[in-house]
């Protein structure tokens, strides 16, 4: 099931999220957000969002709640 996150600029950003981390739109990895300065690029406007700025832009609440996972995590990295 695919829960992809649309940039400002309407292209899609990320094709998938789950509880490992975001697969932006054109990759086979998943970021992981390990650490706080972790981000995904906008192919099309260079845009860069961390994990907050994703949380922003997602529109349901399952995405929602996977990203404060994420974002969880990241803090505990030190
Ligand atoms: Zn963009």
């Amino acid at each position: 099931m695919t829960q992809g996150i649309t940039c400002s600029c309407g292209a899609l950003l990320v094709e998938d999220v789950d509880e490992r981390g975001v697969r932006p739109v054109g990759s086979d990895g998943f970021i992981t957000f390990r650490r706080t300065t972790d981000y995904v690029m906008c192919e099309k406007c260079m845009a860069m969002y961390d994990v907050r700025s994703l949380i922003e832009k997602a529109t349901s609440s399952e995405v929602i709640g996977l990203l404060e996972t994420l974002a969880a995590h990241s803090q505990d990295d030190e």
